[in-house]
């Protein structure tokens, strides 16, 4: 069942305490609902994919209350702090690089080694935020490929049953998605989604922006293309039912001890595509780490169930499994 949150002083306390927990909790923000979990905790944001129906993985903007807990999370530029200055509260979303000390969790940022954050505006969505303490993951909250909801109640159509809450704030004031602008290249502000925020008013402090003018031109930086993603140095091999005993092994479901591969690393042993989804890139960082150290010769993955979650791990277990590129060129770090 799907609480019903008034925004009340009660209300918000409730809602931060379920995102604390790992519970999934919409809430409104300027822009749409966003559907919200604690961005450090990847069982919970697997439950975003889940309960969006998303057939991949994509990664997701970080919220924050204010600018302060939004750069404890990125390394700011001095521009991405005039822009902070300029518009948050507000709809638009930085993306920078990692900070060192970033926990927010590899799902949440689908292994890039940037993230995007955002300060919404409202009094709502800031107590929330700052009662929750966490960087809070939030798309918007519909399912996957329907239209963004503007209030509680398109959100309950959409999800009624599939998350634990709804914060109603009432009416979304833009009811238009943020922009997204890419600070990650210092020199070379990008706008990668027009939004809430207009080109003019950020080119009036950025000066000029880049803009991909093509399908083409933006596919290098259309998030689940690049090269920046986490992709595992050793080659991997993907529905796997026999490895080899000099492969590492990324193994699905219960086992019965006679694999041959010289190591094993299980995403579920109880067959659970949301537990696979939020281990996924842990156990490919770990075999990759370990197979390497010890020249294993791959990685082999066993196979995916193709419904649910298992679409989005395919998705990304297929890219990065991806022939790798043989030359900087970016377009040549894009998949088909
Ligand atoms: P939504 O899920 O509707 O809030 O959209 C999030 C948008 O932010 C998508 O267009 C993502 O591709 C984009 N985005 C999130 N994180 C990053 C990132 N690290 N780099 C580039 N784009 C990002
Ligand atoms: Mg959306």
């Amino acid at each position: 069942m799907t609480l019903r949150l008034d925004s009340t002083e009660t209300g918000i306390a409730t809602a931060a305490r379920l995102l604390r927990e790992g519970g999934l909790v919409a809430f409104g923000t300027e822009t749409v609902y966003g559907l919200g979990a604690d961005a450090t905790q990847p069982q919970a944001v697997a439950r975003i994919f889940e309960a969006k129906n998303r057939p991949r993985f994509n990664p997701l903007i970080s919220h924050f209350a204010d600018a302060d807990a939004a750069f404890e999370q990125v390394e700011a530029s001095p521009l991405a702090r005039r822009l902070a200055e300029a518009f948050w509260p507000g709809p638009l979303t930085l993306v920078l690089p990692r900070a060192a000390g970033c926990t927010v969790s590899d799902l949440a940022a689908d292994g890039l080694s940037t993230l995007a954050v955002r300060v919404p505006r409202g009094d709502v969505a800031a107590a929330l935020l700052r009662q929750t303490g966490r960087p809070v993951a939030a798309p918007s909250a519909n399912r996957s490929g329907r239209i963004s909801p503007s209030n509680a109640a398109h959100v309950l159509e959409e999800l009624d049953g599939r998350i634990d809450a709804v914060l109603d704030s009432g009416p979304c004031a833009i009811g238009l998605e943020s922009t997204v602008l890419d600070l990650s290249q210092p020199d070379r502000p990008c706008l990668l989604r027009p939004g809430g925020v207009t080109v003019e008013a950020l080119e009036a402090l950025c000066g000029p922006l880049h803009r991909p003018a093509t399908q083409s031109d933006a596919a290098p930086l259309s998030p689940g293309r690049m090269l920046s993603h986490y992709a595992p140095g050793l080659p991997v091999r993907l529905d796997v039912r026999t490895p080899r005993a000099d492969e590492a092994l990324l193994a699905f479901g219960p086992q019965d001890g006679s694999s041959p591969a010289a190591m094993l690393w299980n995403l579920s042993e109880s067959g659970s595509l949301e537990e696979a989804a939020a281990r996924l890139f842990s156990g490919l960082r770990a075999l990759d780490h370990a197979g390497t150290a010890r020249h294993l010769r791959g990685i082999a993955v066993q196979p995916i169930p193709a419904h649910g979650l298992g679409l989005a791990i395919q998705d990304r277990l297929t890219r990065a499994a991806a022939p790798r590129p043989s030359s900087a060129n970016p377009k040549e770090n894009t998949l088909p």
